[in-house]
């Protein structure tokens, strides 16, 4: 199959490199000059485990290339996925399609032959109708399928969920895309991936089901969390007495410093949106968001509770700001609401982070050190928000050597209370008693 991926960003990357992976010819295209030069030198403009590897290998192997020029490569296509960016637009939260509206002109302008044109960027229900009538509208005699295929990989781990999915969905109206799809996925289906076909404003849907549902479950046990620490119970026990229960599930019961990231924020507001236009609110989901919202910044007032309740003058070393781990993906980070919360208390905030230094620079003013020992020189406390491998092992002893006061504020439970305090740190965690 020959694919063109519209938009190289952390979905179309990975997602082109993989099918090139299955044995497909790909061509990843993107409007950033800046991206795709540095792709054709052999750089990733982003950070995700194995990706470089698997490109390198791809591109030698003669099946995966570069372009920003949409006409060649989506005339020689059978298939053209669109991957670009649907951000909340500004000031109404509804997610800002202009970008698959775009691509969606310019691979109209130069389809060839019966083309299946496939929407893999979060849509709301009822932009697949759009793209194909824009489609129309710009060239009457397209013969094309306009298919939804969201995307469910996660960032940090998005190779091995592209190759490992859970599920395949791809929505379509038009018959003659089924055997395409089923063809472009072949390798997986194989290895048993099922795949689940829908009718097009169905698949769009579940992409934000599924979204809204996992943030809710965070959100759930970030709430259980504040309960155990006002009743004295311990939210990691809490998490594994439900989540062995199969109803319920183990997974996404960490309780944390609130979501973050690229989609979950996103993806709700939007959901929230398209459900108050067609006059049926999911008024979970509303509750989910301005709960999530209150929690980063309450986050930070934790931190400085745990000084004593005043931050001025004092220095506050972060650890981990993106908002994941694995990443270097820093959009909607909760790091970027406490660190905020900490400086507007009249705080001095050091911080490190393994890879997202370069893009935390863009969105957080802080002083950036090159490790954790040298961010928490001198600190005042020290705050962990994302979980790296790397803070997972931390020498107590060196950083009360370096600190100003032994404070540990650990947002992600990534320790337990004695193994900390036996350093002569106070320790703060999220939803668990002192003991545990
Ligand atoms: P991104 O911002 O990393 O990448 C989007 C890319 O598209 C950018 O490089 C941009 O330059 C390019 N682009 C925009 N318009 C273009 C055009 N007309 N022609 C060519 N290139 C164009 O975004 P992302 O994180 O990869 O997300 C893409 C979509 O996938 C979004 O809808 C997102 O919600 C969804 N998604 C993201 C994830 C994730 O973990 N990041 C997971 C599942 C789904």
């Amino acid at each position: 199959m020959h694919i063109t991926m519209i938009g190289s960003g952390y979905v179309g990357l990975v997602s082109g490199v993989c099918f090139a992976d299955f044995g497909h010819d790909v061509i990843c295209v993107d409007k950033d000059v800046g991206k795709i030069e540095a792709l054709l030198k052999g750089e990733i403009p982003i950070f995700e485990p194995g990706l470089e590897q698997l490109v390198t290998d791809n591109v030698r192997a003669g099946r995966l290339s570069f372009s920003t020029d949409v006409e060649t490569s989506v005339a020689a296509s059978d298939v053209v996925f669109i991957a670009v960016g649907t951000p909340s637009r500004r000031g109404d939260g509804h997610a800002d399609l202009s970008y698959v509206y775009a691509a969606a002109r310019e691979i109209a302008e130069h389809v060839k032959g019966f083309t299946v044109i496939v929407t893999k960027s979060t849509v709301p229900v009822g932009t697949g109708d759009e793209v194909e009538r824009i489609i129309r509208e710009t060239n009457p005699d397209a013969d094309v399928a306009v298919v939804s295929n969201p995307e469910f990989l996660r960032e940090g781990a998005a190779i091995e969920d592209f190759k490992r999915p859970d599920r395949i969905v791809i929505g379509l109206n038009d018959d003659r895309a089924r055997s395409v799809m089923t063809e472009v996925y072949r390798p997986l289906y194989l290895n048993q991936a099922p795949l689940l076909f829908t009718a097009r404003r169905t698949s769009e849907l579940i992409k934000y089901a599924a979204n809204a549902f996992l943030a809710m479950k965070i959100t759930f046990i970030n709430e259980m969390a504040d309960l155990c620490e006002k009743v004295g119970a311990n939210v990691q026990e809490v998490s594994r007495g439900i989540g062995l229960d199969g109803r319920i599930g183990a997974k996404f019961l960490h309780a944390g410093p609130g979501y973050g990231g690229s989609c979950f924020p996103k993806d709700t507001l939007a959901l929230a949106k398209t459900a108050q236009d067609y006059d049926s609110p999911v008024r979970l989901i509303e509750t989910t968001i301005s709960i999530n919202d209150n929690r980063k910044r309450a986050m930070g007032r934790k931190v400085i509770a745990a000084m004593g309740g005043d931050v001025r003058g004092k220095t506050i070393a972060v650890l981990g700001l993106t908002f994941k781990p694995n990443t270097d993906d820093m959009r909607d980070s909760p790091a970027i609401s406490v660190i905020q919360t900490l400086q507007d208390g009249g705080a001095t905030v050091t911080g490190y982070d393994p890879e997202g230094m370069d893009n935390a620079r863009q969105v957080i003013d802080i002083t950036y050190a090159p490790d954790a020992y040298r961010a928490a020189q001198g600190a005042d406390a020290l705050v962990i928000v994302t979980e790296w491998n790397q803070f997972r092992a931390l020498d107590f002893a060196r950083l009360k050597s370096v600190m100003n006061a032994p404070v540990l504020v650990d947002l992600r439970n990534i320790y337990r209370h004695d193994e900390v305090t036996k350093h002569g740190f106070v320790y703060t965690s999220i939803g668990r008693p002192m003991n545990g």
